[in-house]
């Protein structure tokens, strides 16, 4: 399968350029050019699987050329090991519990299978992984990186301006994790990684990867649960579809959820919820980019 820079739709390139890029030279995400369907009958045989042997079925098309079956296969065991709970709250809401990974975030899902399929394809080269984070992206990435061969993470954070339970889940690691306290804010963290992504000096002496951009694994891996949740609740919702509302901030797991959609899941809608942190809502509305200042 092809990827698409999403700023000019003429650039494509191959799965393995997309993920060890992250993001185009232009700034521009990288997006599948389309992706797989299941047909309610698939849809019937991904019902007898194992989450395991689901997740592969659903996520193979994506990487196929790219990374064989076998070694996929193990990269999903070492990626998917944690729960995927659907609890409910009364008979037609339940909540679909994603905090189980070692960070208690749903990042976790993402940052892990983006550390093992780079892993994989980065022919043990020694990559930095760079991140800017006000709490839940670095934490994932620390821990996802954590101890892993030919990666070292640099996590940027603002000095101050993150919870103390979050700052432990990066801080406290060492070995290939190091950490930056910065006087500043996360903007501040996030222009300084940029800087370096684009320094040519910087990248003749390293090889550099930015935890932070929307690299197409971290929806990749999230596209697995919205289908989980399908599976659980299956019996119970007869002809019925779901609806999916999901508490948004960039907006990037409620995109896991429509193309969860698109693939073929008996979905009615998705909402996408925002709190006060609601720069993309207000960007969608009214079209003009303005984050808030911190
Ligand atoms: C990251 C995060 C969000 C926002 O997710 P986006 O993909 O940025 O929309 C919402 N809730 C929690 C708990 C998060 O960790």
């Amino acid at each position: 399968m092809l990827f698409y820079n999403t700023q000019n739709k003429l650039e494509k390139v191959t799965f393995k350029s997309a993920v060890t890029n992250g993001l185009a030279k232009d700034g521009g995400l990288f997006f599948p050019e389309n992706l797989p369907y299941f047909s309610s009958q698939d849809l019937m045989k991904l019902a007898e699987l194992t989450s395991h042997e689901r997740f592969f079925s659903i996520l193979y098309p994506f990487v196929q050329g790219c990374i064989s079956e076998k070694d996929f296969s193990t990269i999903i065991e070492q990626t998917f090991n944690f729960e995927i709970k659907v609890c409910s709250i009364d008979q037609n809401i339940k909540t679909l519990e994603l905090f189980h990974g070692p960070t208690l975030a749903f990042k976790d899902f993402g940052a892990k299978f983006l550390a093992n399929v780079l892993s994989h394809l980065n022919n043990n080269e020694l990559t930095t992984i760079l991140t800017a984070t006000s709490g839940d992206t670095g934490a994932a990435a620390a821990q996802a990186f954590f101890n892993l061969e030919d990666f070292e993470v640099v996590v940027l954070y603002p000095k101050n301006k993150v919870s103390y339970i979050q700052q432990k889940f990066f801080t406290t690691l060492g070995n290939n994790v190091r950490t930056f306290a910065i006087d500043g804010t996360f903007d501040d963290c996030q222009a300084l990684i940029k800087k370096a992504v684009n320094d040519e000096d910087v990248l003749l002496k390293r090889k550099l990867n930015s935890a932070n951009s929307i690299n197409i694994c971290r929806l990749m891996a999230q596209i697995c649960y919205f289908f989980e949740a399908y599976f659980t609740l299956r019996h119970e919702l007869r002809d019925k579809k779901l609806i999916f509302s999901v508490p948004s901030g960039n907006f990037g797991n409620v995109t896991a959820a429509m193309m969860a959609t698109k693939m073929g899941l008996p979905v009615q809608k998705v909402i996408a919820a925002t709190n006060s942190n609601d720069t993309v809502s207000r960007y969608l509305s009214t079209n003009k980019w303005q984050p808030k200042k911190q």
